[in-house]
């Protein structure tokens, strides 16, 4: 096997590839190409295992990016991360009349679930470990990146006590990511982000048999919603996320809202009176796959929430940032054969990215502003409460593209006031 040395002068250490952030997008690219001998420098500020606010909810797409990771990533994550299956959701609307809807409607025994509820803290460092099996990859942890420039010489990166140099960056640290913000210098309007806060409770009443997670859509919240995830160690992990400028609207904390509803909703407060939160809760922002840029130039990409690649109306991000860690795996590799790492080369990767998401996204963002009115939804599961057809749509609004085409067609809720 190929064994090579660090070179390392003074502080200063040199590889091919340099990875900013160790989350989903930053672990899948570099697994992805750890079988190439490439040498890889994973830079991340925090230390693992590490708090990661977020629903915790992996959908099937996170299980497919990850099967395909060469070696045995997935079957490991089976059989040694503490997880529980989710089976199908819940849906509530704004009339507080609900609906379960499971993912697949007659299950074999034996059949593995369509997705998990997995604590963060656990599944990023699950990922995180698996870097050190790998002689080429070197993880540098605690260590924040607070300098990054590129030429034509390579990449340079600062943290307080080093500097990397690499022929390439690879931006996935996160949304706000300091290699986006120095080396694609855009301002980013906030219609594009949406806020959320999560908290961690036990006993909180009512949840379902098989432990469906729960979306709860609240008139306050639209087009965001409430969710009630139910988790490992006998917790739920609850929250909810609304777009950044409804929250600067309305001038109050999320802390506050989110203590209000608890407290005092007629559909939620009953469930929390004798729940008790399991550690403090935490606010941050998800970037919208709304915003359409470019995520690659002159000796970089980016991945991940760095790139804007969270589902405008679901929330959900970690499947994408481990596809976009997948595409850009292939797109590099494909560069560092030629030697060429040049903004026109790179391109590459903003096509493949373009062919992944481009058409998913506006069809999410239309379902988002769909998704403003309390009385289609309150329509749509009153219809799907009746009608088994409508209820499969509801799911598949989350998992299948085709219908989530057919979802923003305004002649699809037309036919459904004559189911
Ligand atoms: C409230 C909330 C709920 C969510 N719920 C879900 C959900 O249920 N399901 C789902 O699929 N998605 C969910 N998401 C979205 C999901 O969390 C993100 O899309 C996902 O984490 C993106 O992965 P990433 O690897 O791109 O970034 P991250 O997971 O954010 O990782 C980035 C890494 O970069 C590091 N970093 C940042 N800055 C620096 C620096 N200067 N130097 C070095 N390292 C740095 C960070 O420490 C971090 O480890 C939720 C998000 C929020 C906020």
């Amino acid at each position: 096997m190929f064994v090579y040395k660090y070179q390392e002068t003074m502080a200063r250490f040199e590889f091919d590839l340099l990875i900013a952030g160790a989350g989903p997008a930053g672990c899948t690219l570099a697994l992805n190409l750890a079988g190439t001998g490439l040498r890889i420098a994973v830079i991340e500020k925090d230390i693992f295992p590490r708090n990661k606010i977020c629903g915790d909810a992996l959908s099937g797409k996170v299980l497919n990016v990850m099967k395909r990771i060469p070696g045995n990533v997935y079957d490991d994550f089976l059989q040694n991360v503490n997880k529980i299956p989710s089976w199908g959701i819940r849906f509530t609307a704004p009339n507080s009349h609900s609906i379960d809807v499971p993912f697949q409607a007659d299950r074999l025994p034996g059949t593995p679930p369509p997705g998990y509820v997995c604590k963060r803290n656990d599944f990023d460092n699950f990922l995180f470990e698996q870097l050190k099996a790998h002689s080429n990859i070197r993880v540098f942890q605690g260590e924040r990146i607070l300098e990054v420039s590129t030429g034509t010489g390579g990449a340079l990166v600062k943290t307080e006590n080093h500097e990397f140099y690499g022929q390439v960056i690879a931006g996935a640290d996160g949304v706000h990511s300091f290699v986006r913000k120095s080396l694609n210098r855009r301002s980013v309007d906030k219609r594009h982000f949406c806020v959320g806060i999560r908290a961690y409770y036990e006993n909180v009443t009512g949840l379902h048999p098989e432990n469906f997670i729960e979306l709860i859509f609240l008139k306050e919240l639209l087009p965001g919603y409430f969710w009630i995830f139910p988790s490992t160690g006998g917790h739920a992990n609850i929250g909810f996320g609304m777009l950044q400028d409804q929250v600067i609207r309305r001038k109050e904390n999320l802390t506050n809202i989110f203590h209000d509803l608890i407290t005092s909703h007629p559909l939620l407060a009953p469930r929390f009176i004798n729940a008790k939160p399991a550690g403090k809760s935490g606010a941050h922002t998800l970037p919208l796959g709304t915003l359409d840029f470019n995520r690659s130039g002159e000796r970089y990409v980016l991945l991940g929430d760095a790139a804007f690649l969270v589902d405008p109306f679901s929330g959900e991000g970690i499947g994408n940032a481990m596809a976009s860690g997948e595409i850009a795996a292939s797109i590099l590799d494909a560069c560092f054969n030629r030697q060429d790492f040049s903004a026109s080369s790179l391109k590459a990767y903003d096509v493949r990215i373009g062919k992944r998401f481009s058409q998913e996204f506006k069809t999410t963002a239309i379902m988002q502003r769909l998704a403003h009115s309390a009385w289609l939804f309150n329509m749509v599961i009153d219809k799907a409460r009746k009608n088994r057809d409508v209820s499969g749509l509801l799911t598949a609004m989350f998992t299948n593209e085709d219908i989530k085409k057919k979802l923003t067609r305004p002649g699809f809720y037309a036919g459904l006031l004559l189911k």
